[in-house]
């Protein structure tokens, strides 16, 4: 590598950080000194407001007032109060968003729902690069309500979907490939899938927090996303679940538990579905994540999605470049088309496992994704231009010293 070849990019970077609409959010996470923090998409940082509103929950809410804050301090509403923030986020009026369970549990129920809400239709599509667990899940749903789960690349979705027309039930696809951090065309999908009377289920683990999503606007009929990614809620942040608000009144949920109870505390033996998207509850939140979340949405205040889109896409573009002008031997699989990307930027070389390590040994935090790839994520709120062009040259250190190659840098922990 040329040393001199991202000089000017970095005194760039330092002018788009100085004028950055996002400049003054950095300060509201708490991120380590001498930390480059790239997996944001895979545990979002800490937000400077979480420790304390975490500490008061403990320490007042529970140690002091005990069973009394179900009700003084509006524990009870949390899952639809925290749903309401990050509809907001996702483009969802208020009412259509509850915050509960897992990415995982909450697909089940949404697909299950969607299959009842479409009796006689006997096919799903999904995509087959999908994150395995929506894979696993869809393959559970499909045996358990013996429907046919047909997989096919977002990239022919509209074809497959006119083609299997009154058979469908339901498309459901990821917003962002995790891997390659493609970006499908979810109004234009869901768009074809409602041509033929189906419905659509859209996983947003990968975009909420990160641009728009628009999901009243593109009449999105459910979806799903994490709380831990760009949502920064800590690890194990509940997940949030979405429903139309013209299809709650009959959404009929596979997972009934007291919490979404029309009446929860007449403890009657039959089932009541609450009104509204409070159907969606199961069993009693996790309220110390829940509300580790509500604080964590705090950094997003007075920050819109589109804004939070403009600096992910002028990072990641950012950061295209400088990996062009490092001239090795790296493949950027992510789409160089802006429309078509997501907030990370994927590489591939084949020894991406030990660069990724070797990154970290330095300080840059991404991940690897199988079999090849260095997955690095920009969130919009705390990852800077400088971050993007300094990420680089030290990829650019990494891949001319050789030091990669080094016996540390392949052994596997627990989690990649
Ligand atoms: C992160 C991620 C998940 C994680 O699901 P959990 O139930 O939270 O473990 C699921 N789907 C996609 C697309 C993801 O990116």
């Amino acid at each position: 590598m040329d040393r001199t070849a991202l000089d000017p990019m970095t005194a760039r970077a330092r002018d788009l950080d100085a004028r950055a609409e996002l400049r003054a959010t950095r300060a509201r996470f708490r991120l380590p000194a001498g930390v480059i923090y790239l997996d944001g998409n895979s545990l979002g940082a800490l937000p400077d407001s979480v420790p304390a509103a975490i500490a008061e929950v403990t320490t007042q809410e529970w140690g002091e007032r005990l069973i009394r804050s179900w009700n003084e301090a509006g524990w009870w509403e949390a899952p639809l109060r925290v749903g309401d923030q990050v509809g907001r986020l996702v483009g969802a009026a208020p009412g259509q968003v509850v915050v509960t369970d897992s990415t995982s549990v909450n697909l089940f129920k949404l697909m299950v729902g969607a299959a009842r809400l479409r009796p006689g239709r006997t096919l799903v599509l999904t995509d087959p690069d999908s994150f395995p667990t929506d894979l696993y899940l869809a393959h559970s749903v499909a045996r358990l309500l013996d429907l046919e789960l047909r997989r096919v690349s977002p990239t022919d979705a509209v074809a497959a979907i006119a083609e299997a027309a009154d058979s469908l039930a339901l498309a459901a696809f990821s917003h962002v490939d995790y891997r390659t951090g493609e970006r499908w065309d979810l109004a234009g999908i869901t768009a074809a899938a409602h041509r033929v009377g189906a419905l659509v289920c859209w996983d947003l683990c990968h975009s909420a927090g990160a641009m728009e999503v628009g999901l009243d606007e593109a009449e999105v009929d459910l979806a799903v996303g994490c709380g831990y990614k760009y949502l920064n809620g800590g690890p194990g942040a509940p997940a949030f679940a979405y429903v139309a608000e013209r299809h709650q009144a009959v959404f009929d949920q596979p997972l009934p538990g007291w919490t979404g109870h029309a009446r929860p505390f007449a403890m009657t033996a039959g089932y009541v579905p609450a009104p509204g998207i409070a159907r969606l509850r199961s069993g009693t939140p996790p309220l110390l994540s829940l509300l580790a979340l509500e604080a964590a949405l705090g950094a997003f205040d007075g920050v819109s999605p589109a804004g939070l889109r403009r600096q992910s896409l002028s990072l990641t573009t950012l950061f295209i470049e400088a990996v062009d002008a490092l001239e090795q031997s790296l493949e950027v699989v992510t789409p160089r088309e802006p429309d078509r990307r997501g907030s990370q930027v994927s590489l591939r070389h084949p020894d991406a496992f030990a660069i990724v390590q070797a990154l970290i040994a330095r300080g840059v935090i991404g991940d690897f994704r199988e079999p090849d790839l260095i997955r690095l994520g920009f969130a919009p709120l705390y990852v800077t231009h400088a971050d993007a062009v300094q990420a680089a040259r030290q990829l650019g250190e990494v891949l001319d010293s050789g030091e990669f190659r080094r016996p540390e840098f392949s052994h596997r922990g627990a989690v990649t």
